[in-house]
């Protein structure tokens, strides 16, 4: 597992938006750490027609705190 900090895509709430709803994303949020190899697509809306695909470590300017970052 690796730490995510504020601000990188693991706690943003853009990171595997567009996606099924993921356990996995929450778990994320409320540990601040994620695996190694997880890859999700952004759903940033100048990110999601490229379909850029980012890991929980990666950023842009983008970033928005996910909700269930601010209650941990
Ligand atoms: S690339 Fe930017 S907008 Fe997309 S999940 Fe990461 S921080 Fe959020």
């Amino acid at each position: 597992m690796m730490q995510v900090h504020e601000g990188q895509c693991g706690l943003c709430t853009h990171f595997g938006e567009n996606g099924a709803p993921d356990d996995k994303l929450i778990q994320i949020r409320l540990k601040h750490e994620a695996p190694e190899d997880l890859i999700e697509e952004c759903g940033h809306p100048r990110h999601a027609p490229l379909h850029l695909k980012v890991t929980p470590m990666s950023g842009c300017a983008g970033f928005e705190a996910a909700p269930e970052t601010m209650n941990a």
